[in-house]
């Protein structure tokens, strides 16, 4: 079974109950296994696999997610103290969910990486 599913289903409220946010275009949901205080995860609601898969038709969206992140990320006061924002493409980075996602952490100090 294609993982994307996982998604598609809190996408739908079939799933999850730790949806933060959702309108036409994203939800927002916090992460099942946290790597930080505060870690959430904004994904498009229509299907794209991950960041290989924005073309001039659809870049708009990948916008859109970041300004959603940071508007929550400011409701959930973790901004002025900072944040991080990663999104993991494909084998090499870890992308274990294929479905394009933004993760957003914070609420402490984060340890620092490559
Ligand atoms: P990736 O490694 O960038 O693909 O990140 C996938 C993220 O999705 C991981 O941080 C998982 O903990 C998270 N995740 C997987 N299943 C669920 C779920 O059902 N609800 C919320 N987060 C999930």
């Amino acid at each position: 079974m294609n993982n994307k599913i996982i998604f598609e289903k809190i996408i739908q409220k079939k799933t999850s109950k730790n949806i933060i946010y959702q309108d036409k275009q994203v939800t927002a949901f916090y992460d099942i296994k946290p790597q930080a205080l505060v870690h959430f995860l904004v994904i498009p609601n229509i299907y794209i696999s991950s960041l290989n898969e924005i073309t001039k038709k659809n870049k708009d969206i990948v916008g859109y997610m970041m300004y959603i992140a940071i508007k929550i990320a400011k409701q959930l006061k973790i901004s002025d103290s900072g944040y991080r924002i990663v999104v993991n493409c494909n084998k090499n980075a870890g992308q274990e969910i294929k479905y394009l996602h933004i993760h957003v952490l914070g609420g402490e100090k984060l340890n620092n990486i490559n």
